[in-house]
């Protein structure tokens, strides 16, 4: 059956657009089917690496819909090929400025000023890495902040995980499946990760948790060969031989070039004005994890994307 709705699109490809969507997670995503389904012309600056953390991930399965679950990368192929059919435009570029004083308001990215009569911020959060030293130079060379992806790598190996969250429990989990030995390495004396990621990793026999203890060093030469790790009652100091270190302590919300545009808390997370998805400006409107601290799932995220969407079509019909 033909699609009766097909959002229009301006002749300028700059715009004005009806609604400039940043970022291409679920939330994202899930916003421009609304505005498009609202006929409002879209255009999703996606960045240059599109589809937020699911294209990191392996099986989902805790998105409704999936009774057997879907692999993370073909639920955003879905989502953008589900966007793009009521006449989303997609670009994969990244935003380097904004401007939310003129109106329309302004966007550049990859070289080019875009207009906005509205805006939709889903720009999600980024790893944040342990400030051990050198981890960071041994990124990509058995330091790791994704077993989904990286786990194959050290089929047979020793692995640690750092984090004592459900990020970190899932990324012990994914290894189990390659190591030979994980070992979670956690900085306090219980975790606060859910209970029942808790109990999956507590009676896997390949995982071994190193209580109250703190990477403190990442040393090897070209790639990683060990930890030196603090216990952080005792003092005590070991080094222990490691082919692969994954961290998994949490995230910082990819907000920076909103900064001094938008109110953010503390922790950079965007700031709601309340649970409609607005922001301190009036016409600019947030969804997914770069507002969310606490929850972090694809489907809290796309809800968000969806209460977004609607009150942007709701606030273009009131500017009119
Ligand atoms: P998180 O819950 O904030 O946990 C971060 C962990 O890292 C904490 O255990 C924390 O230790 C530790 N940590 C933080 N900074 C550290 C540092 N500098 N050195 C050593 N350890 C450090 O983050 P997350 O695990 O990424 O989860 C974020 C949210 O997403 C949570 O709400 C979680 O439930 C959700 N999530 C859900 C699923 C799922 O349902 N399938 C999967 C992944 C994530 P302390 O505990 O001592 O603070």
């Amino acid at each position: 059956m033909e699609d009766k709705i097909i959002a229009p699109k301006p002749t300028d490809p700059k715009g004005p657009w009806d609604v400039i969507i940043i970022g291409s997670g679920p939330s994202g995503l899930t916003a421009a089917i609304y505005t498009t389904r609202g006929a409002a012309s879209t255009l999703i600056l996606g960045g240059e690496v599109w589809g937020g953390q699911l294209m990191l991930t392996t099986t989902v399965d805790n998105f409704p819909g999936f009774p057997e679950g879907i692999q993370g990368p073909d639920l955003m192929e879905n989502m953008r090929k589900q966007a793009e059919r009521f006449g989303a435009k997609f670009m994969g570029v990244n935003v380097t400025s904004i401007d939310l004083i003129k109106k329309p308001f302004e966007i550049s990215a990859g070289g080019v000023t875009y207009l906005a009569r509205s805006i939709i911020i889903a720009t999600g959060a980024q790893i944040t890495w342990l400030d051990a030293s050198g981890v960071k130079e041994l990124i990509g060379k058995g330091v790791s902040s994704c077993a989904p992806c990286d786990a194959p790598f050290f089929r047979g190996r020793k692995v640690a995980v750092v984090g004592g969250g459900d990020s970190a429990m899932e990324e012990a989990l994914v290894l189990t499946k390659y190591a030979s030995e994980v070992t979670i390495i956690h900085r306090r004396d219980e975790f606060r990760a859910s209970a029942v990621m808790q109990e999956k990793v507590k009676t896997n026999p390949k995982i071994k948790i190193l209580w109250n203890s703190e990477v403190s060093e990442a040393r090897g030469a070209g790639k990683l060969e060990s930890l030196v790790i603090r216990n952080n009652k005792t003092g005590e100091m070991s080094e222990i031989p490691f082919d692969g270190l994954f961290v998994a302590i949490g995230h910082k919300p990819a907000s920076d070039v909103f900064a001094g545009q938008v109110e953010v808390d503390e922790k950079g997370y965007i700031k709601p004005v309340d649970w409609h998805c607005g922001t301190n400006v009036k016409g600019v409107f947030i969804a997914g994890d770069v507002m969310d601290k606490d929850f972090k799932q694809a489907i809290v995220s796309a809800g968000m994307g969806c209460i977004a969407g609607m009150e942007a079509l709701k606030y273009l019909g009131e500017e009119k």
